[in-house]
């Protein structure tokens, strides 16, 4: 946790409930280890759909469905959702035909970096949520598939709060994910074809709009 547990705890004893089928599935995933978005992140996520309205949102990252599911409950879009592994794909596609909003989401299989290049766009809302290092490979591709004005919120980017730590305290693995994820920071902060700020909400978000 970035911010301090407390403040967190009392933000999140104000969110407003969950529908009961993503209730579930969010204890499911807890149960089970999968690192769904954390609820202070969830809530700036819906918030930012209801303030853009979206008709088609891109998620990289469906994991188990939840957040595809959470956005589409909150807006009439469209959602096209990518995951690469297996044992989440299951369980995507059986949570996604259940769902009371299943007929809005499209679950493509396959690894984000291959399959994106066979989109067509345009989206107006891309929610990143994929591999930590792999971002700034993801980003030629959603570049090149937003609209003008298109939102893309990505999730993770503070990693615990240690990337802004001392590069030396953190494991051989994370330094390299660290510098990866650094310089995606950099990169959609000081180019031109997007307007970036970055949150320390949940495990860090950063909002970006294409100029
Ligand atoms: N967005 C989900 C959580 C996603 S967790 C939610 O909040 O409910 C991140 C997921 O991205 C994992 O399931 C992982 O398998 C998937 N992933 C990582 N790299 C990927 C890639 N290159 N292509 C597709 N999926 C990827
Ligand atoms: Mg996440």
């Amino acid at each position: 946790m970035i911010t301090d547990p407390g403040v967190n705890e009392y933000i999140n004893s104000l969110s407003a409930d969950l529908p009961e089928y993503l209730d579930r599935l969010e204890v499911y995933a807890e149960e089970h280890h999968v690192p769904i978005i954390r609820k202070e992140a969830q809530n700036l996520l819906c918030f930012l759909i209801r303030e853009k309205k979206p008709s088609n949102i891109l998620e990289i990252g469906t994991a188990i469905g939840f957040s595809a599911q959470l956005m589409a409950s909150v807006s009439d879009a469209h959602v096209t959702t990518i995951e690469k592994v297996e044992m989440r794909l299951k369980e995507a596609r059986k949570n996604i035909a259940q769902s009371p909003v299943g007929d809005r989401i499209t679950l493509v299989e396959g690894d984000a970096l291959k399959v994106l290049e066979d989109f067509k766009g345009p989206f107006d809302f891309v929610f990143l949520d994929a591999a930590k290092g792999q971002y700034l490979n993801f980003l030629p591709h959603i570049m090149r598939l937003m609209e003008k004005g298109a939102l893309l919120v990505t999730d993770n980017v503070l990693q615990e709060g240690s990337l802004a730590g001392s590069k030396f305290a953190v494991e051989r693995r994370d330094r390299t994910i660290h510098m990866r994820m650094r310089e995606f920071l950099y990169h959609i902060t000081h180019t031109d074809e997007l307007d970036t700020v970055i949150l320390p909400v949940g495990d860090g978000m950063a909002l970006s709009r294409k100029l």
